[in-house]
């Protein structure tokens, strides 16, 4: 087997979240191409419609199916939906979030409960569902995408719910590492810096200072440079890793 054969994704299958832009289209895009069946879930059937679209225009096949992770049977649906497409489950990329950006003061009870409903209970569910088909089917493997803003405060908007939700999602994606070991479920968790999506407007002047010129690289990411690191976790290259942050941020985290 050669270096590049432990990367094939050939014969797996993969469920995206928030697949329909921005970072999760690139994942969708880039395991397909690395040779897995993959689905994703979102809430926009037009947006889903559109980026299966766009991908098959790109000769790349993926299902899409509308699911709303928040919902009481979200990530049960997800998940079951998925292996009913699929045949079944080896890989799942929780990377549906969002953030709201407010200072501390500011924020009522609902938003916070909203933004960690969908960045940190609803990617627990979907693990906790995904891990129980992974386990009576002998295995899988779990990327969780985190965020340096688990690590640094952002600049100069304050997001205190969303750094918190992720940093919970890297504790929690090291708590179930542990504990799935035994069963050859790997959980492993992706931290971006800064990168180009509806969620992070990297071009807006007031951001420019603390997003990109504080930055070493003194750039934002375009999605389809982070990609290949959830290829890496999602595969066999990276076999001996669970429980790991692995952070891709151009340096950011470095000061
Ligand atoms: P976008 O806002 O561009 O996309 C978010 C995706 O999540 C959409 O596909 C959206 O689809 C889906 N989504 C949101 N809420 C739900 C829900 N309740 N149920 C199902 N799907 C949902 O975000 P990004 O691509 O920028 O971010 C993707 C991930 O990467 C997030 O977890 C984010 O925190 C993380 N990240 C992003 C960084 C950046 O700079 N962009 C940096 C670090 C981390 P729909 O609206 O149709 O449901």
């Amino acid at each position: 087997m050669s270096i590049l054969d432990t990367f094939s994704l050939a014969g797996k299958r993969a469920l995206v979240t928030g697949g329909n832009r921005g970072l999760g289209l690139a994942f969708v895009r880039g395991l397909a191409e690395a040779g897995a069946d993959v689905a994703f879930v979102a809430r926009d059937a037009q947006r889903n419609a559109s980026a299966v679209g766009a991908l098959a225009a790109a000769g790349v096949q993926a299902q899409a199916f509308e699911v709303d992770l928040v919902s009481d049977d979200g990530p049960t649906q997800a998940v079951a939906g998925a292996v009913e497409r699929l045949g079944g489950l080896d890989i799942l990329v929780n990377n549906a979030g969002i953030a709201v950006h407010r200072p501390a003061l500011e924020i009522p009870d609902a938003e916070w409960d909203f933004v960690l409903d969908v960045n940190l209970r609803a990617l627990w569910r979907m693990c906790r569902a995904a891990g129980a088909h992974m386990k009576d089917t002998g295995g899988g493997s779990i990327v969780n995408i985190g965020s340096i803003s688990s690590l640094i405060v952002n600049r100069p908007q304050w997001q205190p719910s969303y750094n918190a939700s992720k940093a919970a999602v890297h504790q929690l994606t090291k708590s179930l590492a542990a504990e799935w070991a035994e069963y050859n479920i790997r959980v492993n968790a992706l931290a971006p810096g800064y990168v180009k999506t509806e969620m992070a407007a990297v071009d807006e002047p007031q951001f420019r200072q603390h997003w990109i010129e504080d930055a070493p690289m003194k750039r934002y990411a375009l999605p389809e440079e982070i990609a290949p690191s959830v290829v890496y976790l999602a595969s066999d290259a990276s076999s001996f890793m669970t429980g790991s942050v692995v952070v891709i941020d151009g340096g950011y985290v470095l000061h």
